[in-house]
């Protein structure tokens, strides 16, 4: 029987998970994932902050149980591939303590991408920085709202994600601050384009800072420093800079990406 792994259970590894179930009907399909939860709707995260979803299992779009029912998908949560051997054709995996191989005849690597971390001064001792990209993510920003109650918000990067965290922070009655290094919100989007964003933002009271980016945290990051001098206060800050490869699996194997990663092929 074919045997197909897949890292990564999230939107790339389960699409892929069950498309190949409907082409494949016999072949054995493992989807290895380090977080505790597969098939969660990372668009919503932002929305789960303020309330609009109001059940946080409501991201939850998928089990492993049902996965297994529906679609005979061997799907196994916290678990991390933490090498591949393509000679060989097996994984090695780590699940808690218990570190084992697993064999394959075609890998599929969907690990994604993680959020890009800027080197600024302060940011390891500012207990109030977060970032979203998944469930445990959210679990702590909700868990920093609920207990220290902050007032004024601070989100770095106008990109996508970090507007949609600044709406949803305003609608649940935060202080908002946006600090964006490019000169206008949504960077990717013309100047023309964006000034209509930027209006609306403002229009709504949140403040909006362009080409003002932050060079450290002070005071466990109740404080963060600006190119100018300027100090903000800020009770809560979210990171939302960008991405950045999540793993270096691929490389370490030798696997060309873009290319059918089996050697021989
Ligand atoms: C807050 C937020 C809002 C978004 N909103 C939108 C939106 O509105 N519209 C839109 O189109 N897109 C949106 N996106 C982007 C969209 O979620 C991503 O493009 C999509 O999730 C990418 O899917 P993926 O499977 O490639 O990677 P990911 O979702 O990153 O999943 C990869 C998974 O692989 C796992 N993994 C990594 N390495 C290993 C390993 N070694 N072993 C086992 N598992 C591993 C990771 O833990 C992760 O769960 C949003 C993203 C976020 C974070």
């Amino acid at each position: 029987m074919e045997k197909i792994v897949i890292v990564g259970g999230v939107a790339g590894g389960m699409s892929a998970a069950t498309r190949l179930r409907r082409l494949k009907e016999a072949a054995e399909i493992i989807v290895f994932e380090k977080g505790p939860f597969v098939s969660f709707a990372n668009c919503g995260l932002p929305y789960a902050i303020s309330g609009e979803i109001e059940e946080r299992d409501a991201l939850l779009v998928q089990t492993p149980e049902a996965l297994k029912k529906r679609f005979n998908l061997d799907v196994r949560p916290l678990h991390e591939v933490l090498a591949i051997d393509p000679q060989e054709k097996t994984v090695t995996v780590k699940n808690g303590e218990q570190i084992f191989t697993e064999s394959y005849d075609a890998l599929i690597l969907s690990p994604g991408a993680k959020p890009l971390v800027s080197a600024i001064k302060g940011l390891e001792e500012a207990t109030n920085a977060f970032s979203l990209r998944n469930v445990p993510d959210l679990d702590q920003i909700m868990a920093h709202l609920e207990d220290k109650k902050p007032q004024k918000a601070t989100i770095i990067g106008a990109g996508f994600i970090g507007l949609e965290v600044a709406e949803n922070l305003h609608k649940k009655g935060l202080e908002v601050t946006i600090l964006e290094k490019a000169p206008h919100v949504l960077p990717p989007l013309d100047e023309e384009m964006a000034a209509y964003i930027k209006n609306e933002l403002i229009k709504q009271g949140v403040k909006v800072l362009t080409s003002q980016s932050a060079t450290a945290f002070e005071k466990a990051g109740q404080e963060i420093v600006l190119e100018d001098g300027t100090v903000l206060a800020s009770d809560v800050t979210i990171l939302s800079v960008g991405v950045q490869p999540e793993t270096d699996l691929a490389k370490r194997a030798g696997i060309q990406l873009g290319h059918r990663g089996y050697p021989g092929r």
